[in-house]
């Protein structure tokens, strides 16, 4: 099982939550001032794609709000409505037909009501609100929506899945003119360098990386660690072959400490970007709930997907759809985490593992079916949602060794040493010769199933070991094996590139 395994695990109450080589490139430069925002035009755009410079201009407006709540309510209340660097995003593909993610917001033209823009995500807030301290008392996050700058004045609609449907949670309208609107330039804080440059950036996914953890010292080890971070991601399907889709750009953000915090084993660092281990207290899970800083600080830059690397050995990582994603560069299992975590972040993917210590079992058939791309509970009457790609002769649901995979599953978690720290700060359990050696016993009855390799539906995935199915006995999704996503899994990541890379019917 994955070493994250106990992140999301815990998580799920009841509610379905939803994480080579370069191009010739030129080294890295530093373009301190590259992206500060150009103003406004006030005039008319260029033609390029008509809908777009109809509606909007070609920056970024950024809702900041505060979503809080507990198990069973939410309230929104908006923070600052700001210009937040140029639109990195498609000029083209302007709303989102996946219907990925358990939130989506819609921007309206006011008078006339067309849908101008629509993006699905999950956000910090929609995990915490699963866990048990949310039954007890409120909780309060901070999160952005952020979408092109319209021209005239719009309506916002923030939406909720909810069961089957997508329910209203607030509505307000923006006046991209009025006084209480900041139309001002963001803030350059920080160096920015382009690791990976492959075309405009409203035609590619740009990813951005930003350091937390390092010192001023360190921004070698960054630039280090960010090559090496990218060259290890384009080594895995689907990004190797759509390696050219893609931009890479990072931020030197200095630290005042090496590392960021780790609460549980007492370490309280105040990184520049606030992430820290044990997230929800859970030993593995790291994420930064300063998405105020985060977002501030990453307006240097054009970005689609926000990667953060954290200058730690220790295990940890996490990844939410449309949110951020980190990683600690300095563990043994550091690229797994990196594409694992991409999957949840670009395309919505679910876990596929179940195994665990901690598992959660409702001991109830789902009554609604996942929105993630890459579970089903093949309910009566629903087509499988990947049902196009089974391989021809593969049963439905797929027989596999699952008692025997799930003996040995906790056969090895019983073996497995408790995680210690050692003098380096390295998770000892995670050092390359005791993490192997717990996957093969379940790695060899995995890969002797007769539909290795195969897309079906297995039962047991996304932390239920019943009434939940994944499309292949393994995947970078459901272990740390070396197997690659399957099928299913790069079908949606590729989907999620197409819709930053699509170009329209005029521009072909
Ligand atoms: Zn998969």
């Amino acid at each position: 099982m994955t070493g994250l395994v106990t992140i999301r695990v815990a998580l799920r109450l009841v509610t379905t939550l939803a994480s080579l080589t370069l191009l010739a490139v030129a080294s890295p430069q530093c373009l301190l001032v590259a992206w500060s925002a150009p103003p406004i035009p006030a005039g008319d755009a260029p033609a390029c794609a008509v809908a777009f410079d109809e509606h909007f201009v070609t920056q970024t407006m950024r809702v900041d709000y505060y979503h809080s709540g507990n198990a069973d309510e939410d309230r929104i209340a908006v923070e600052r409505i700001i210009r937040d660097g140029v639109w990195a995003g498609s000029r083209t593909r302007l709303t989102d037909p996946l219907d990925l993610g358990l939130y989506g917001f819609e921007v309206r033209d006011q008078q006339s009501q067309q849908l101008l823009y629509a993006q699905r995500f999950c956000s910090v807030f929609g995990e915490w609100q699963t866990t048990a301290p949310a039954r007890q008392h409120w909780g309060t996050f901070h999160a952005s929506l952020r979408f092109p700058w319209p021209r005239q004045p719009v309506e916002v609609t923030l939406k909720q899945r909810h069961g089957g449907t997508w329910r209203t949670l607030w509505t307000t309208t923006i006046d991209p003119h009025s006084r209480f609107v900041i139309n001002a330039d963001p803030p350059v804080q920080h160096p920015v360098w382009t690791v990976l440059e492959n075309g405009p950036v409203e035609q590619k996914v740009d990813l951005l990386l930003l350091a937390d953890g390092y010192t001023a010292g360190e921004m070698e080890k960054f630039h280090a660690d960010a090559q090496r971070m990218t060259d290890r991601l384009f080594t895995v399907e689907p990004f190797q072959s759509r390696r050219a889709d893609f931009n890479v750009r990072a931020i030197d953000v200095p630290s005042s400490q090496s590392g960021v915090a780790q609460p549980r084993d007492g370490v309280f660092h105040r990184s520049a970007l606030g992430c820290q281990y044990n997230t929800f207290d859970l030993e593995r899970y790291v994420l930064t709930c300063d998405n105020r800083t985060l977002r501030d600080v990453a307006s240097a830059a054009p970005y689609d997907y926000l990667v953060i690397l954290l200058n730690n050995s220790k295990y940890g990582g996490g990844g939410i759809y449309n949110d951020q994603t980190t990683v600690a560069v300095d563990c043994p299992a550091a690229d797994y985490i990196l594409v694992h975590e991409l999957g949840h972040h670009l395309a919505g993917l679910g876990d596929e593992y179940y195994v665990s210590q901690v598992a959660y079992e409702t001991g109830k058939r789902p009554r609604f079916e996942p929105w993630e791309p890459n579970i089903t509970a093949l309910l009566d009457g629903h087509a499988l949602k990947w049902g196009d790609l089974v391989s021809p002769g593969t049963p439905i649901p797929t027989p596999w060794a699952k008692e025997a995979f799930e003996t040995a599953a906790r056969a090895q978690q019983r073996q497995a040493p408790k995680p210690v720290q050692t003098a380096s700060g390295e998770d000892d359990a995670q050092s390359p010769a005791v993490a192997r050696e717990p996957q093969r016993a379940t790695a060899e009855i995995l890969q002797a199933s007769p539909y290795a390799g195969r897309i079906g539906a297995f039962e047991g995935a996304s932390y239920e070991a019943h009434g939940l199915y994944r499309p292949a006995i393994d995947c970078i999704m459901f272990s740390r094996n070396p197997a690659g996503f399957c099928a299913v899994c790069q079908r949606a990541i590729a989907q999620a590139i197409d819709q930053h890379t699509a170009v329209s019917i005029a521009d072909r």
